[in-house]
């Protein structure tokens, strides 16, 4: 019988409310794997149990959910066996064959929870070592032991009721479950940035929402669709997505119309930020999520984001501000959102973009220019939002 064995990440580090952190996990788990069938789950050791109870489920794409789980430090894809060593090797040799089929070498890790088990760690890897080096002897096959650099990895551990074999342990996607921080709210544009922002303060528990901007017709019912299809691929970790879409155009018009053109760009996030804080109040998130990164570009030089900051109540989460873009990159290549930010449709940000944008904006002057503006398109924000759910 094969079963997948979630062992935990962080959550095996927690104190009193681990009990807290396991529940939220197996619900998660739970959400993720719906629609492919039925599964029995137990729990023992530090270990998540996922016994499906078909025996034609799609194990691959079981897998492959898991490892979007938060919570989850390693998925291992095992067989269970009794705890008995003849039995092991009779039925554990030849499962390991698809997996060693290309291999040139392999070691064993083995681990005895169950310390009545007659054969010691030591001697259990060892022991099935030899055992599995002189099956691949007869069929004439090279496959050697190699301790330091296998390329396979065989991890046998005798556990509580069985002995699980499982010839390829995958790291999992870490963190902590999603629902265990409480809720934020993510300025999710069309960008590489954002959707990682999104996912990192994802693993660390946060529900999210998502709030996008758009200005019609300056932008294009194709950059709204590029972000429903980033909320999609972001819902695989962070589970269901509400995308709340708001129509920026007059209060951008506004801007363009009323106000210098080196101030439009911080004019413009803090008309983000105060709806982000008003949507906020309304969803009881306790924080606002950017993928603002230090010296990107001219709103995000540290005096820009003093002006920013001072439009929100709420505290502004910044999880990849001291990050350059290659390191930005290659979490949204790991992640499944890099192709999508890359496609070419235009932002609300770049519709009506400064020549020389101010890189040094005073708050007080910033003030008074906003005193020019029509308050009520930010009062009035919900009248011109969109929602639609992941
Ligand atoms: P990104 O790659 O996330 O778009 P960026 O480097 O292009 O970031 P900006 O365009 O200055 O930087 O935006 C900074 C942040 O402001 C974004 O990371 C995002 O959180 C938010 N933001 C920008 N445009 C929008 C939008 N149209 N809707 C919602 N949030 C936005
Ligand atoms: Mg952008």
């Amino acid at each position: 019988m094969e079963v997948f064995m979630a062992k935990y990440g962080e959550i095996a580090l927690k104190g009193n409310n681990k009990r807290l952190f396991e529940e939220r996990m197996v619900r998660n788990i739970k959400h993720r794997l719906s629609g492919l069938g039925d599964f029995k789950y137990s729990r023992a050791q530090s270990t998540l149990y996922i016994t499906p109870k078909s025996e034609t489920a799609d194990f691959n794409e079981i897998e492959r959910r898991l490892l979007t789980v938060f919570g989850i430090g390693a998925v291992q894809r095992s067989l269970a066996l009794p705890k008995n060593y003849e039995e092991i090797v009779r039925l554990g040799v030849p499962y390991l064959e698809k997996a060693l089929a290309n291999a040139k070498t392999f070691k064993v890790e083995a681990k005895r929870a169950d310390k009545t088990f007659p054969m010691n760690s030591m001697e259990l890897m060892r022991e099935f070592g030899g055992e599995i080096w002189e099956a691949y002897q007869k069929k004439q096959k090279p496959l050697e032991v190699d301790l330091h650099n296998p390329d396979v990895v065989v991890y046998l551990e005798i556990r509580d009721t069985h002995a699980y074999l499982c010839p390829n342990k995958l790291q999992g996607a870490g963190g902590i479950p999603v629902g265990a921080s409480g809720r934020a709210l993510v300025l999710l544009s069309g960008g590489i940035d954002s959707p990682v922002a999104a996912y990192m303060m994802a693993k660390r528990g946060m529900t999210l929402d998502m709030l996008h901007f758009q200005s019609p017709p300056y932008t294009s019912e194709r950059a709204l669709m590029k972000v429903e299809s980033l909320c999609e691929k972001l819902a695989e970790y962070c589970g269901e997505i509400n995308l709340y879409c708001v129509n920026l155009t007059e209060a951008q018009e506004d801007i363009r119309d009323n106000a210098p053109e080196e101030y439009m760009t911080v004019l413009l996030r803090r008309v983000m930020m105060k709806i982000a804080a008003k949507l906020s109040a309304k969803n009881y998130c306790s924080a606002i999520i950017t993928g603002e990164s230090v010296g990107q570009v001219a709103s995000q030089t540290p005096a820009a984001i003093i002006c920013t900051d001072d439009a929100s109540p709420l505290p502004v989460y910044r999880p990849v501000i001291g990050m350059d873009k290659i390191e930005i990159t290659a979490i949204a290549r790991k992640i499944g959102t890099f192709d999508i930010s890359t496609l070419p449709y235009e932002d609300c940000c770049t519709v009506f973009t400064p020549r020389r944008p101010k890189l040094k904006p005073f708050l007080s002057d910033i003030k008074k220019l906003e005193e020019r503006l029509n308050a009520d398109l930010i009062e009035n924000f919900m009248e011109k939002t969109t929602i639609k759910a992941f």
